[in-house]
């Protein structure tokens, strides 16, 4: 169902009034974590004054070691809820549990599935019973075939509004976080009629080569980008390290030339 060969034309994906998968790139951006009230909602008041419409944001964190922060929980998509309300925004959150998916269509406006979870066939066939947009990311090392075939999942049973987002796999190199495997947007968009989208945050986790990577993914034919941006980075409670201050994320946007 996902393959090009039986769908020719290109899957838009209505987020709202925004549309992914259209002729215009889109932008999403917000914090790592949701930590706080105001946290998100400075984020959110700095987006909507650069005329970014979709903000990002976890709460359920699915984290490395189970002693760093795990999130807020219900309580992080209930923030996200009030202040993409205030502001105008749609908002995109990651859930990690199946008994979370039909709840998190009353908070939030996509559903994302993690890198750690793109084979997590329960959590697949429940976003596929929903009619909230899916975002489902790449896994830390899965294929393009696994990666469609995950898509599969949730289309086959229904929900049709997926988009495929790569962030990156795993190779020997250490210079960047992971791998951005630039080759997969042009070859996703060849296979498949699904929106895709790169995340330059976790592919890279190099705040000095975020710009360029957006620029080359948007060459490559992505339908959009991600990208991480805190209020103050170094507090932040995950990826202090890779999470762009407001001047950088300006910066950023005036050098990818997204206008989103
Ligand atoms: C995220 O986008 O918040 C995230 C945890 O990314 P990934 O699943 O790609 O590691
Ligand atoms: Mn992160």
């Amino acid at each position: 169902l996902v393959s090009r060969k039986r769908h020719k034309e290109d899957t838009i994906v209505s987020v709202g009034d925004v549309a992914v998968g259209g002729k215009k790139p889109i932008l999403v951006a917000g914090p790592c974590s949701v930590e706080s009230y105001e946290q998100v909602r400075k984020t959110a008041a700095m987006l909507k004054a650069s005329g970014v419409t979709v903000l990002r944001g976890g709460a359920f964190k699915p984290r490395t070691s189970p002693y760093d922060f795990q999130g807020l929980g219900i309580e992080g998509l209930q923030i996200l809820k009030e202040v993409a309300d205030e502001f105008g925004l749609k908002t995109i959150s990651e859930i990690v549990d199946p008994a979370h998916v039909e709840l998190a269509g009353q908070y939030i406006d996509v559903i994302q599935i993690g890198a750690r979870n793109m084979q997590n066939f329960e959590l697949l066939k429940a976003a596929g019973d929903v009619k909230t947009p899916i975002l489902l990311k790449r896994g830390l090392a899965a294929t393009i075939d696994e990666f469609l075939h995950s898509a599969e999942y949730i289309v086959s049973r229904g929900n049709t509004q997926v988009m495929l987002i790569e962030r990156g796999i795993r190779t020997y190199e250490k210079a960047t976080r992971n791998t951005l495997d630039i080759s997969a947007v042009p070859i996703l968009k060849l296979e498949s009629h699904l929106p895709v989208l790169v995340d330059v945050t976790h592919s890279t986790g190099r705040k000095d080569i975020m710009a360029p990577c957006a620029k080359a993914a948007i060459a490559a034919g992505a339908d959009g980008v991600m990208v991480e941006v805190h209020p103050d980075p170094a507090t932040a409670l995950s990826d202090a390290a890779q999470q762009m201050n407001f001047d950088e994320f300006r910066k950023f946007l005036e050098e990818v030339g997204l206008s989103v």
